[in-house]
């Protein structure tokens, strides 16, 4: 492809709102344009490179017999009532009507779209096990889309949905995927990490997160040095600390002025953190988001809640529930703002965390103002309506399995694979006839993988300040052959002669032929980031190139039949990046 014929456009500088250098590189190299908040397009070179991850993730797809269809966007909104997530989903459901009223989302995961179809097209135990995938945009109306590719509100996803008869059959599915993901991210050139995640509002039992390693991920990773311990901070478990063996005190309060925080009263007071209890007030919301009920979450004065801990143990999705105004809660509940505290509450939900159990001589909020209780003994003087773990695991605290200090990270969720139980089969009554005929139900699980977020995460990866770094893998051409002086037919020639025996081999090539400065030409092949340089100058003359990698500062002189012979050589290694 000769530059001079292609569109493109690079910029000296990137908007202000891209906050990331990976959003920043891409909007610079001209690979994504944007159109509204969190909406895309790909330019030429950005395509090409969104067409190598998809063809990667489609080869090890298929590779593991996942079958590739494709679904539509428009979900008829009867399927999602079936499922219940019409209601769950909430406002990041993006809602359409036809002309006759009728409702649809853009789908933004297609559990229901394909359990609906195997309900129509499987019906024999003789088909299963069976899994099929697609890639395909889907649509999320994400509160804050940001980060560009990040956090879009169209993005390109693979999913792939699994049919099982048995739970051991779904383990088996689930290992295939894993592998695949393994493969995927590895040759896209990410540096990953798979770590235990929950399941959320997909629902089901058991799931993985695929991480690309990234300090401006939005993902916090908790893993353990010692052991195979690795946890997204939501799912991480935590270990209870025992409370010192003392006696039971009696129950007494304390006049405790102006200490609203935990740190103003045990400062006050002269206490560990650990001995007080915090108290944190929720309102949560029914499906039609009028509010229901009002939950106190009680942790150890030193502890963080865990708020996807505590919808889950309310059995509820995450937008159900927001922090409540205390002063409209006061007079219901019997709460003082800053002073709240787990004896005399009515009508609310307790939720304690489990490492309260059994403590004795705790201080709490006395429900009146400025005053605090001594002497709190869970059991006497107060219980849970629900009890677990409802904190956050931070760096340093033990590992849950091993007790080594756990370690915090970051990274980008590129992919997540879920064990979904039999939450859509039985929801959406999809059965199939086992050998003695009868209906039986199906074990699923699904698996994502973000194609768009994953090309952003791969540059957030891999650039320097001059711009991007393509693994060759990915790249949208292999080797740039930059042309110092188009004009001389010298030059021209053995740019060309160069141009057609690499693509003879395969290996893509650009070839800068535009009216450029050489400063400018360099620049631009800096920014967009080709893995190979050739450059052709004055020494064309005597069949002689510059060779130069990316990833390397080297500039190596040498013959074109050289450079073309390293150029093959090194994309072959590394085109199918493993
Ligand atoms: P997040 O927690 O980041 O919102 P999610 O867990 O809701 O993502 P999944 O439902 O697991 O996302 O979707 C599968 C994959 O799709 C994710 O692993 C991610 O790579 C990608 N993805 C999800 N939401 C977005 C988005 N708003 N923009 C771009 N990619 C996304
Ligand atoms: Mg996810």
């Amino acid at each position: 492809m000769k530059l001079s014929r292609m569109h493109l456009k690079t910029l000296r500088e990137a908007p202000n709102e891209a906050e990331l250098i990976s959003h920043q590189l891409l909007i610079r190299a001209n690979m994504i344009k944007k159109e509204a908040a969190g909406i895309y397009t790909f330019m030429p070179l950005g395509w090409r490179v969104i067409r190598k991850i998809s063809q990667i993730v489609r080869e090890e797809q298929d590779r593991i017999g996942c079958q590739e269809l494709q679904m539509p966007h428009p979900n008829p909104s009867e399927l999602w009532k079936e499922s219940g997530r019409w209601y769950a989903y909430g406002p990041e459901l993006w809602r359409i009507k036809d002309r006759n009223g009728r409702e649809f989302c853009l789908a933004p995961t297609c559990e229901e779209m394909i359990t609906n179809l195997v309900k129509q097209e499987v019906s024999s135990y003789r088909e299963l096990p069976f899994q099929f995938y697609h890639i395909q945009w889907k649509f999320r109306d994400e509160s804050r889309p940001r980060y560009g590719l990040l956090r879009s509100r169209e993005f390109l996803m693979k999913d792939a949905y699994s049919f099982d008869a048995t739970p051991e059959d779904l383990d088996k599915a689930y290992q295939l995927q894993y592998g695949a993901y393994e493969r995927t991210f590895t040759r896209c050139g990410l540096d990953y990490r798979i770590v235990e995640a929950d399941n959320g509002p997909i629902g089901g039992s058991n799931s993985h997160e695929f991480s690309a390693l990234s300090a401006v991920g939005e993902s916090e990773l908790a893993y353990c040095e010692n052991c195979d311990m690795a946890a997204t901070i939501e799912r991480a478990e935590c270990v209870d600390e025992k409370q010192p063996e003392m006696e039971m005190e009696e129950l007494r309060e304390v006049y405790t002025p102006n200490t609203k925080t935990i740190k103003d009263v045990c400062d006050y007071l002269g206490l560990d953190e650990k001995r007080s209890i915090k108290a944190l007030m929720f309102v949560t919301y029914d499906r039609e988001l009028n509010p229901d009920k009002y939950v106190c979450a009680f942790i150890r004065g030193d502890r963080d809640v865990n708020m996807i801990k505590l919808v889950n143990a309310l059995g509820i999705p995450e937008h159900y529930i927001e922090f409540a105004d205390e002063e409209e809660m006061a007079p219901v509940t019997g709460i003082v703002g800053g002073f709240t505290g787990p004896i005399g509450l009515k009508n609310c939900i307790k939720v304690v965390d489990s490492e309260l159990v059994g403590t004795k001589n705790m201080c709490a909020g006395a429900n009146k103002e400025d005053h605090h209780l001594l002497g709190v003994c869970y059991g006497r003087d107060y219980e849970g309506d629900i009890i677990t773990d409802i904190k956050t695991l931070k760096e340093g605290d033990p590992c849950p399995k091993c007790g080594n200090p756990i370690k915090h990270t970051r990274g980008i969720e590129v992919g997540q694979i879920f064990k979904l139980g039999t939450k859509y089969s039985q929801s959406m009554n999809t059965t199939y006839k086992d050998e003695n005929g009868d209906d039986n139900i199906y074990w699923m699980g699904c698996y994502g993988i973000g194609v768009t977020r994953t090309m952003q995460a791969i540059v957030e990866q891999h650039n320097d300040k001059d711009g991007i770094i393509w693994p060759v893998s990915v790249a949208p051409y292999h080797v740039i052959i930059t042309v110092i002086n188009p004009q001389d037919e010298m030059q021209m020639a053995l740019a060309e002669k160069m141009e057609a025996e690499l693509e003879k081999h395969h290996v893509e090539v650009l070839c800068d032929d535009r009216d450029e400065r050489p400063g400018v030409k360099f620049k631009d092949a800096d920014l967009i980031g080709m893995p190979i340089r050739i450059t052709v100058g004055r020494k064309a003359a005597d069949g002689e190139v510059e060779y130069k990698l990316r990833r390397e500062a080297e500039v190596k002189e040498m013959k074109a039949e050289d450079a073309v012979r390293a150029a093959c050589e090194l994309v072959d290694a590394e085109r199918f990046g493993m």
